[in-house]
């Protein structure tokens, strides 16, 4: 980890002889991580040596010192441990992470304004954090892989599924609502004050037995999902730190049928919501969008015209179901 300028004055002056002893003298080059950085990639000890390409990736390794205790000023040789750029920003990742839970919880706590918790049963109690990746701590994080050769494709990809797996597994969500408000609270959503260090996100409960749902096939999307297992509320989050936001809308009828026709999965519906009429009636207007795009750009197009007219007769097939049952 690169030595942030506030811990500057932390280490000992003689800092750059005591890490070279940790790493070359003691670990022999080696990454002395046993498991510690709990990034569950290796067995034993970490077989990355300084200057070598690093399993996995095959970026040249830099063997850095880690301070187990985050401590910079114990520089005791057993709070010491030689590690390669990978198991060091793991096990400095935890911590940012830990620190951050810790200090929102301490917030909350102090507020008495403590969330409803509505994930599965194992996962409460969990810290329920996302990450500001704009914050200095995440941005040297960032910094330090590009130095290591990671390629910006590979850090800003990384960024954004864990800025996803962190807002389906917290008790926020985005401050910026595409819908009115009160068209989110019709549905039961109850919202919160937005958080001070991060007014991207808001804490929320969702209605009565909804849950959260990430995209299986896209970092930037996840999901409110009703108890019949409909995706309600669409969320889009950016977490790469150069374009950070957040905000969701509400999903139509349509949008839903059209997704469920794409992902081919099944059309649930209710006497509220989606009913069948209003599924008919949104396949009926996909099937007239197709019938529109036939007629005019895709004309010429063969390979559009092919696709268009099978997408038609996916909409013709679900408007036929759910007549029936109208
Ligand atoms: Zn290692
Ligand atoms: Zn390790």
């Amino acid at each position: 980890m690169p030595i942030r300028p506030e811990n500057r004055d932390r280490y000992p002056l003689d800092w750059p002889e005591i890490s070279a002893g940790i790493r070359f003298g003691r670990a022999g080059g080696r990454c002395e991580c046993l498991g510690e950085c709990a990034r569950g990639t290796h067995d034993g000890r970490c077989p990355n040596e300084h200057g070598l390409p690093a399993y996995g990736t095959g970026s040249t390794v830099v063997l850095t010192t880690a301070h187990l205790d985050h401590t910079p000023e114990n520089c005791q040789p057993d709070n010491l441990r030689a590690m390669c750029q990978g198991c060091h920003l793991h096990y400095d990742r935890d911590h940012h992470r830990q620190t951050a839970a810790a200090t929102r919880r301490a917030a909350v706590e102090a507020a008495g304004q403590l969330a409803i918790d509505t994930r599965p049963e194992h996962h409460k109690g969990e810290p329920t954090v996302i990450e500001n990746t704009n914050n200095p701590a995440a941005r040297d994080d960032f910094l330090l892989g590009a130095l290591l050769g990671q390629t910006n494709d590979q850090l800003i990809g990384a960024q954004e599924a864990r800025g996803q797996q962190q807002l389906v597994h917290s008790d926020r969500l985005p401050t910026e609502l595409r819908d009115d408000r009160a068209a989110f609270e019709a549905l039961g959503f109850v919202f919160g004050t937005p958080d001070a260090d991060d007014p991207l996100f808001t804490p929320a409960t969702l209605p009565d037995g909804w849950t959260r749902e990430a995209a299986d096939d896209h970092d930037m999307w996840s999901y409110v999902v009703d108890t019949l297992g409909r995706r309600r509320v669409a969320v889009f989050y950016k977490a790469a730190f150069y374009d950070r936001r957040a905000d969701m809308h509400i999903v139509s009828v349509r949008e839903y049928v059209s997704s469920q026709v794409y992902r081919e999965r099944p059309i649930v519906t209710d006497d509220t919501w989606a009913t069948p009429q209003a599924v008919v009636d949104a396949a009926q207007a996909r099937m007239n969008e197709c019938d529109r795009h036939l007629n005019t750009w895709a004309k010429d197009n063969a390979t559009e015209a092919v696709r268009l007219r099978a997408q038609r007769a996916q909409y013709a097939a679900v408007a036929a179901q759910f007549t029936s049952a109208t």
